[in-house]
């Protein structure tokens, strides 16, 4: 994870550092810093543990000016969060400073090198090997030294780097972790993601692996690690600048929340469109024996709502996989295996590593990501785009929506190739997609505040647990990972069959238990389900659309709109948005910015 940014130009580049880091600090915040090339070509760093608020603070207390300069917003893999070891890391020499999003893995081996040749280490990060290695084999070329430090280092690394002998330059190389390159007149711009350059540029190099970019005042440079000369084309960014402020909402959790009926229009319609009929038509479902869906997170449980829909439309044999699972279980993939990967950053570390691990055992890749530039999007076979803008919060919200909204496309689609179902079965299952942005708007308008209000009692309990079955146990899975991510409670989800089989031990009266129903066939079984925690004592949520539940002293109901079960996930993961954000604000925690966590998780 982690945030870089990287500023050279005219301006004074502290100001463009800070807001740059403000803006990628959904990546990491356990410190910040910024280093700057002053006018008498010496490196001034200033960092410190915590948010980039405190940086600003710092900063303020102990200004610092040039016109090149880098900043990192760091989730700490090695050493503590501290002064110390957040970046930037100088070289012994100051001569060199350098950020880094991923990890060296061999950096204890350069480490005991460097230490036998004298350097002496300041931090317990992997990183700083990277400004000590600069330091020792620089011969006056800096292409020269970038080529071969990077050469030498294994893991996952995009950095940033600036010399004082080269005080025109910003340098910077990757592997494994993302990097991008704006452009500007007069002024260039290296960022871990597009939120820090959109309010300069919608023009971006997205940077391949194994690429040098050396950035200046008059344009940019790009390398191979041999050091010949590459050319490269900038790609144009579809986003507004305006999707990276609040606005009127107190966090971007909210915003995003009340964004969903629009990015699911949207992403219905990118599902729907002449590009992604190509691609679908393009995938040859028949010759399948089966499709892998692989994710992490948030993107795994769309994935288990996709298994579910999958399955039932298309009668093929869905496996759903975490990718930090799949890629050390030498799985069982080949040709006649379809493994469809699910990002919505498209550089989660995990699933970019599974797409090459099935690409090389011979499978066909189908990619559902929200950035079309991302290492995923340009690396599988196919792609569909969710159409979620930029989402800041991370707690995933609009992206998990639209994700949803490409597999039931999908679904249907192939169900219809694999002739499963009728073209006019097909156009009417895609109609009631498109009620889907008005359901969810009804939703969140007749929801929102009776939610708010529950949300008080609801935040009371020590365990929450979340029922469904079905398509209905998948998408707890994903209120179950809601709740506990932003608001601390714990909390899990269970097939409601198999509450009995052992997690109805921890039931008391401390628990609550949310019990989802949209599938009318199953709603007896729930109630079941639900009337027996009951009845040792716990409270239960219900959220549903299969029956008019009546409220209780010990039961409260939310009753969804009508919709075709298949697409009911649309729905109820909105009530379980409200419940877990609600609650989580009767507490006082930063909803964007959970502990511990960080959004685009670039480090495995
Ligand atoms: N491995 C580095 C560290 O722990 C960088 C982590 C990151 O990507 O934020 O400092």
């Amino acid at each position: 994870m982690c945030g870089i940014i990287g500023y050279v130009g005219s301006k004074d580049a502290t100001p463009i550092l800070q807001d740059g880091l403000r803006r990628l600090e959904y990546r990491g915040y356990d410190s910040a810093g910024v280093a700057v090339l002053n006018a008498s070509g010496k490196l001034d760093v200033v960092k410190r543990e915590g948010k980039v608020a405190t940086l600003s603070q710092a900063l303020c207390d102990n200004p610092i000016f040039g016109n090149i300069g880098i900043g990192h917003t760091r989730w700490a893999t090695h050493g503590e969060p501290s002064d110390l070891n957040s970046h930037p890391h100088l070289s012994q020499n100051e001569k060199f400073v350098v950020v880094h999003n991923g990890i060296i893995e061999n950096y204890q081996e350069i480490k005991e090198k460097l230490e036998g040749l004298g350097f002496v280490f300041v931090s317990e990060t992997d990183t700083e090997v990277i400004a000590h290695l600069l330091e020792h084999y620089y011969n006056g070329d800096l292409l020269d030294v970038v080529a071969k430090v990077a050469g030498e280092l294994t893991g996952a690394y995009a950095l940033g780097i600036i010399s004082a002998d080269n005080p025109d330059v910003l340098a910077t190389v990757k592997k494994d972790s993302p990097l991008i390159v704006g452009v500007l007149d007069g002024e260039n711009i290296i960022a871990s993601d597009i939120p820090a350059v959109l309010p300069y540029t919608n023009k971006v190099h997205y940077m391949n692996d194994g690429e040098i970019a050396f950035l200046s005042k008059e344009g940019v440079a790009f390398y191979d690690l041999n050091k010949n000369p590459l050319e490269k084309q900038p790609e144009t960014i579809g986003w507004d600048a305006g999707d990276s402020e609040k606005g009127e909402y107190p966090t971007f959790m909210l915003k995003e929340m009340f964004e969903q009926s629009l990015v699911i229009e949207k992403t219905i319609q990118s599902a729907l469109s002449k590009e992604a009929k190509e691609t679908i038509d393009n995938i040859d479902i028949a010759k399948f024996k089966r499709i892998i869906i692989v994710g992490c997170g948030s993107a795994y449980n769309a994935g288990m709502v996709g298994k579910y829909v999958l399955e039932r439309l298309c009668r093929v044999n869905v496996e759903i996989d975490l990718a930090s699972e799949f890629i050390y279980k030498n799985p069982i993939v080949d040709e006649t295996t379809l493994v469809v990967l699910i990002s919505q950053s498209g550089e989660t570390a995990d699933t970019l590593k599974a797409m090459k691990m099935a690409k090389d055992l011979g499978a066909t890749t189908l990619s559902i990501v929200n950035v079309r530039g991302s290492a995923i999007a340009r690396g599988t076979d196919h792609l569909i785009l969710t159409e979620a803008g930029l989402e800041i919060a991370v707690a995933t919200t609009k992206a998990f929506s639209s994700q949803l909204v490409v597999l039931y496309v999908l679904a249907i689609r192939f169900a219809q190739k694999l002739g499963k179902m009728s073209d006019g079965e097909a156009e009417s299952l895609i109609e009631e997609i498109k009620t889907l942005p008005q359901k969810v708007g009804e939703v969140l308008e007749n929801y929102n505040d009776f939610i708010k209000e529950y949300a008080q009692k609801a935040a009371e309990h020590k365990n929450i647990f979340f029922i469904g079955r079905n398509v209905d146990f998948a998408i707890s899975l994903e209120g179950s990972l809601k709740l506990k991510e932003i608001s601390y409670i714990h909390s899990e989800a269970y097939a409601g069959g198999e509450l009995k089989h052992g997690p109805i031990a921890l039931v008391d009266e401390d628990s609550l238990v949310v019990a989802t129903s949209c599938t009318p066939a199953l709603y007896d079984k729930l109630e079941s389900g639900y009337m027996q925690v009951m009845a040792r004592g716990a409270n239960v949520f219900f959220v549903g659309n299969t029956k008019d539940v009546q409220n209780s002293e010990k039961l409260t109901a939310v009753r969804l709109p009508q919709i075709n079960e298949f697409f009911s996930p649309s729905l109820s993961v909105v009530a379980f948005q409200l419940l877990s954000y609600h609650v989580a604000a009767t507490k006082d925690v930063n909803i964007d910015m959970p502990r511990n966590l960080a959004k685009s998780v670039t480090v495995e």
